[in-house]
């Protein structure tokens, strides 16, 4: 990182985890996709060094250990990073690498593109209106593991200590019988997460951010949130976009005839309109107006959810790529939204699309959008040929089935 942007020399060393189950295999098949694609857009003049790091099974067996060390320095010195999914091993003195990942490179923004594809089944009757960029807080809520077992002296404790100094009646929970969790949201964490947002929504010419959010229920901490939200945009974006708490306001002075007026003004004038949705209603919009969910800021929890609703709608987890994102320090681990999916692992049937589109942001994040373009126009042009895998393949009655490799190789062929 200079001056807050990605230096990338012409042969960049990016790490790579290949994962567990059927990592291996798709990340075979997303490698050679990769490398044909830098080599169709710039010949020999640039080339991604690749350099294998070990974590899950595969370092287990190498060195004794489900996450080596070596592994989490490599990443942070190199930056830029690409990983398969990781079986989750219920044991103990692990820690989940995507966790640790997180805490050690504060990777904050979890990004998730979904766009439909034609030729790919979608329960949509106008799938073709599916174009969503979700940006999910991924340090804090729920999520943040903050969380007590009913009956452990822990929530005793807790519960306690809501009714003696904050005023909860103390019939308000089952004693011994309640777990706990809590759910951290802060200005801080909410305005990055927006302004990675917003800012992305203006690079890429996109026409809205949406906050999604449950702040009529949780006031405070998802309320933060939208509060948050709407602050960063007027403050630091200024007449680049246009909010509808702006918009509130004006109609509130000058009535709605004004406020629709300025709403015209700014959408005609290309400005970036910055709304809002309650997250219930978010997923109604996605299916029913997906058009209007452009790209979404969100909390944690309501990210998750929400992703892989989207996802359904434009081919599924096979089609899902990712990253994990510190736009300041500029460290990103890029990776599907999928896991091992360890009942077809050795099958060579499962779908390497979604490792490949997270390669495909990974292009885009480094600079090289030629290779970037590339391999989504190979995408565009296989997936229009109906050379597929199973997992869309069934669902399609004229479809070329074919196994994970010789879907990357119909992919190289297409570029
Ligand atoms: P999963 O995502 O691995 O699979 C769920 C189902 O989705 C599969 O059975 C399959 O039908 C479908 N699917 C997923 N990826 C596909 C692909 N590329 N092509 C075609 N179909 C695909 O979820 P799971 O079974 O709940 O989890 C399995 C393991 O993965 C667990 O150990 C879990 O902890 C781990 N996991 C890891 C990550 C990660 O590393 N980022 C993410 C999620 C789950």
């Amino acid at each position: 990182m200079r001056d807050g942007r990605l230096s990338v020399p012409d042969f960049p060393v990016i790490p790579f985890l290949e994962g567990d189950g059927t990592g291996p295999e798709i990340w075979r098949a997303a490698r050679k996709v990769l490398d044909a694609a830098v080599r169709t857009a710039y010949g020999d003049r640039r080339k991604i060094v690749w350099k294998e790091v070990l974590a899950g099974e595969k370092a287990l067996r190498e060195t004794g250990t489900y996450l080596p060390e070596e592994t989490l320095t490599a990443i942070a010195e190199h930056v830029v990073a690409i990983k398969g999914p990781l079986t989750t091993p219920v044991g103990e003195g692990f820690r989940s690498l995507n966790v640790a990942l997180r805490q050690l490179l504060d990777l904050y923004a979890c990004v998730r593109p979904v766009r439909y594809f034609p030729g790919v089944p979608s329960p949509l009757v106008r799938p073709e209106r599916v174009n969503t960029v979700i940006f999910r807080e991924n340090t804090e809520d729920v999520y943040a593991g903050l969380e007590w077992a009913a009956g452990t002296p822990e929530a005793e404790a807790l519960r306690r200590f809501l009714g003696e100094r904050l005023g909860v009646a103390p019939d308000r929970f089952d004693a011994g019988t309640t777990a706990f969790g809590l759910k951290p949201i802060s200005e801080r964490r909410s305005k990055r997460l927006v302004r990675a947002a917003i800012r992305y929504a203006l690079e890429y010419g996109r026409k809205s951010v949406t906050l999604v959010h449950k702040g009529n229920i949780m006031k405070f901490t998802e309320g933060g949130f939208r509060r948050w939200g709407y602050e960063v945009a007027e403050e630091e974006f200024g007449d680049r976009v246009f909010t509808w708490r702006e918009y509130e306001r004006v109609k509130a002075e000058k009535g709605e005839a004004a406020a629709e007026e300025l709403l015209a003004e700014a959408k005609a004038s290309g400005r970036l309109i910055v709304k809002e949705a309650i997250a219930d209603n978010a997923f109604q919009q996605l299916i029913l107006r997906p058009e209007e969910m452009d790209v979404l800021a969100t909390t944690n929890l309501n990210g998750d959810y929400l992703s892989d609703a989207a996802a359904a709608l434009a081919g599924g987890l096979g089609m899902a790529p990712g990253a994990n994102i510190n736009y300041e320090t500029g460290h990103a681990v890029f990776e599907a939204t999928h896991g091992t999916a360890p009942k077809y692992a050795g099958k060579d049937v499962v779908n390497p699309t979604s490792v490949i589109l997270s390669g495909e942001m990974m292009l885009r994040y480094i600079g090289w959008h030629e290779a970037a373009d590339v391999l989504l126009r190979a995408v565009e042009k296989t997936l229009a040929a109906r050379i597929v895998t199973q997992d869309l393949g069934r669902h399609m009655d004229d479809a070329t089935i074919v196994g994970t490799q010789a879907f990357g190789d119909a992919l190289v062929r297409h570029m």
